[in-house]
């Protein structure tokens, strides 16, 4: 197993990864070698949260300066752009499920497109890296950096698939599935993120990454942007809520399983774990992706060392506050995505709060990411003042 899905796990590759996420990892990490190691594939661990930014980010800090980890640390603020982006549009994730139910219910009267779909979800296209990527998405499921890249734009410009298709075919396996990345990266191969500017998968970029291991023939030469809406104006951006006096209950979800931070506002009575993997997509999910965690919240029940109550929806997240006689649910804020929306269901007030380093980046999320690099020297003060506490 390529990711094993415990903190212990999470932490000992982030302490293998860190002495070289400085210049090795900048000149590196754009080649798609088959076991991967000269990325962190930190990704499983960092979208639930098994680990933190914080954590990332400290201890890569004190094995590099910020100047020669720069492009490690601009990726992992990558994430928290896009997810600060897309809270403030969240229209933007209506619209890619409204797309998506469209495609799907195509797929159920057009047998050209759903044979189409399905070569391109079991890796059966003639196109020998694209199968290879399928088949190592469904094995293992994750994916380089370059190579979802290229998988996206060979679906969308050689393989005309709709974009909507390919982004559930991700999310339904990949362990790290997370919405916003995976929205906006598709959108953005689709040149409907960055309006009209588009990404080509060339056959030469493929040979050079992958070492000679592909040379595709018969790649799209020319990638169209899709046509789209203009993206809409911003939102608010999210703050955390306000806990009054009361008996609260805490839940956990995927988005966050390092919930021990909430500690420092509020003393909950009970605690509950919700795996949300089921509603990332109208299809089923990958065994392995809700196995992962499910196997994560396991291992931190171990870790709190408290029982956890299960519920699977949001009725029973309910019926757990009703049975506990709690006045309100309190949790680690859940960013847009389909844990979000299942919990919009729930009828018991929920009282989120958003970590430090979400509050402080995502209002920066305002536009391009060319202008929010440029605040992440004043983000990094944050980890300066907890290096020196170290
Ligand atoms: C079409 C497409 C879909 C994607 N879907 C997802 C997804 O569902 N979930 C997901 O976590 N990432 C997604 N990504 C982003 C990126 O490919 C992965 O985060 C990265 O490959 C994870 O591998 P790593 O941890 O080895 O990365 P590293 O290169 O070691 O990067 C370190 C960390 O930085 C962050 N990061 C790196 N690149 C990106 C990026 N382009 N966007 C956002 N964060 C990044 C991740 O947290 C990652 O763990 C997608 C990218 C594309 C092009």
């Amino acid at each position: 197993m390529m990711f094993l899905p415990t903190r212990t796990a999470a932490l000992d590759r982030l302490a293998q990864f860190a002495p070289q996420a400085g210049r090795a990892y900048a000149s590196q990490r754009n080649y798609d070698r088959p076991a991967h190691d000269d990325v962190s594939r930190l990704s499983p661990y960092l979208r639930h949260r098994m680990i933190t930014e914080d954590e990332v980010l400290t201890s890569v800090l004190a094995h590099h300066s910020a100047a020669a980890a720069e492009k490690f640390i601009q990726e992992v603020y990558w994430r928290t752009y896009w997810k600060g982006w897309l809270e403030q549009r969240p229209s933007v994730s209506a619209n890619y499920r409204m797309g998506l139910n469209a495609a799907l219910n195509r797929v159920q009267t057009e047998a050209g497109l759903r044979a189409e779909w399905e070569a391109a979800c079991s890796g059966d296209t003639g196109i020998a890296c694209f199968d290879a990527w399928a088949h190592e998405l469904a094995d293992t499921g994750y994916l380089h950096n370059h190579a979802r890249m290229w998988f996206a734009s060979i679906w969308i410009f050689t393989l005309r698939l709709p974009w909507e298709l390919g982004a559930d075919f991700f999310l339904r396996h990949l362990l790290d599935g997370d919405p916003a990345s995976n929205t906006l990266g598709w959108r953005w191969v689709a040149g409907v993120q960055t309006v009209g500017k588009t990404y080509l998968a060339r056959p030469d970029n493929i040979a050079k990454y992958t070492e000679g291991r592909f040379q595709p023939a018969g790649l799209a030469t020319w990638a169209a942007p899709l046509d789209a809406a203009p993206n809409p104006d911003r939102g608010q951006v999210p703050v955390s809520g306000v806990v009054p006096s009361g008996t609260f209950g805490h839940l956990i979800t995927e988005d966050d399983l390092s919930p021990g931070w909430i500690f420092d506002h509020v003393t909950p009575t009970q605690t509950a774990a919700f795996n949300g993997t089921q509603y990332r997509s109208p299809l089923a999910v990958a065994t392995q992706v809700d196995q992962f965690v499910e196997a994560a919240i396991e291992d931190l029940s171990a870790r709190i060392a408290a029982p956890l109550a299960r519920p699977r929806t949001p009725l029973q997240i309910d019926e757990w506050a009703t049975q506990n006689g709690l006045d309100a649910i309190v949790m680690s804020y859940s960013p847009v995505g389909g844990t979000a929306d299942a919990l919009t269901q729930v009828k018991t007030p929920i009282i989120s709060l958003v970590r430090p380093h979400d509050a402080d980046a995502w209002p920066y999320a305002s536009a391009g990411f060319f202008k929010f690099k440029a605040k992440i020297p004043k983000l990094l003060a944050r980890y300066d003042a907890q290096m020196r506490l170290l």
